[in-house]
């Protein structure tokens, strides 16, 4: 990171999926894998929130968004762009086909090292995938110190002061860069993107780089890369309808009470 006349410029790489919209979501009975085609696709609601805290902290430095994906993740790249990215690469390549967590990350890794960057940061999670293992494997990856479940961030000199959300309360850290941080939605709220920004989206090239460009070992990529393998999926079945108890708190309680005893989950002694 650099400081020009008191002003800071971070080069900050985030990672962003593209995912299907969750309201959405179709399996294929048969194979029980995703069906992506005809899906609405959205860029992964934790990656919006990294992109925004890219956007808020770069000061005069600039932030390259960065997707491992089909031909059309484009669309959240240039999503990203209008936001007020920077620079957008495209990682996409048939030999990546089939990666899993590990894999994708190995993918990421080899990307990000041609990339200057002095912070990466990550969503904690994919909504699709929903396994929160990409960031710290990639972090790993590159031996990079890394903060997962950042929920603020500010800058302090050259530090950076994290909060990291926690089940019961929140940790403070103090953290030198380079560094990896993974974030949650209560961070920031995303930007709204302007006609402006659409306009410098499509102004803007993707970069779309290979396996080949970025050097990844064809061993640890893709299918053949990828040492988890899926022995079964299956659609969760739908909560039945709830139940609206009306009525003042008390009452309300007397009559979840009756019901929970109708239904012998709740005994008096
Ligand atoms: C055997 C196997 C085969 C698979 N084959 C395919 C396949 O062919 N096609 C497919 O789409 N999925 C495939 N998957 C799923 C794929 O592995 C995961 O979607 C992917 O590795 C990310 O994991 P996740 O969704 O749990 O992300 P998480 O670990 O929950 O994501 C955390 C964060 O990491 C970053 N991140 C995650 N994925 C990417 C990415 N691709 N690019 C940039 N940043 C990212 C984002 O910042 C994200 O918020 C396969 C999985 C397995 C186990």
């Amino acid at each position: 990171m650099k400081c020009l006349e008191g002003v800071f410029r971070m080069n900050i790489i985030v990672c962003i999926k593209q995912v299907p919209d969750t309201n959405d979501i179709k399996i294929d009975p048969v194979k029980g894998t995703l069906i992506r085609e005809g899906v609405p696709s959205i860029i992964n609601p934790e990656d919006k929130n990294a992109i925004e805290a890219a956007l808020r902290i770069k000061g005069d430095g600039k932030v390259v968004v960065l997707s491992m994906g089909p031909p059309q993740a484009e669309e959240a790249l240039r999503e990203a762009l209008a936001m007020g990215a920077d620079e957008a690469i495209l990682l996409c390549d048939f030999k990546f086909a089939g990666s899993d967590t590990w894999a994708t990350a190995n993918v990421l890794a080899a990307a990000v090292k041609k990339i200057d960057h002095d912070l990466i940061i990550c969503g904690r999670q994919a909504i699709d995938g929903d396994t929160a293992q990409v960031g710290p494997q990639l972090a790993e990856n590159l031996g990079l110190p890394q903060v997962t479940y950042v929920q603020k961030i500010s800058l302090e000199g050259s530090k950076l002061n994290l909060e990291r959300a926690m089940e019961d309360g929140f940790e403070i850290i103090q953290a030198e860069l380079p560094i990896l941080i993974t974030v949650v939605k209560e961070i920031n709220e995303p930007r709204y993107i302007t006609l402006q920004g659409i306009d410098k989206a499509y102004d803007t090239e993707i970069k779309k780089w290979t396996a080949d460009y970025i050097g990844a070992e064809v061993e640890k990529i893709g299918i053949k890369g990828s040492p988890t393998a899926v022995k079964k999926t299956f659609v969760p079945p739908r909560k039945g309808q709830g139940q609206k108890i009306e009525g003042q708190p008390k009452e309300q309680a007397r009559k979840i009470i009756q019901i929970l005893k109708e239904k012998e989950i709740f005994q008096e002694f």
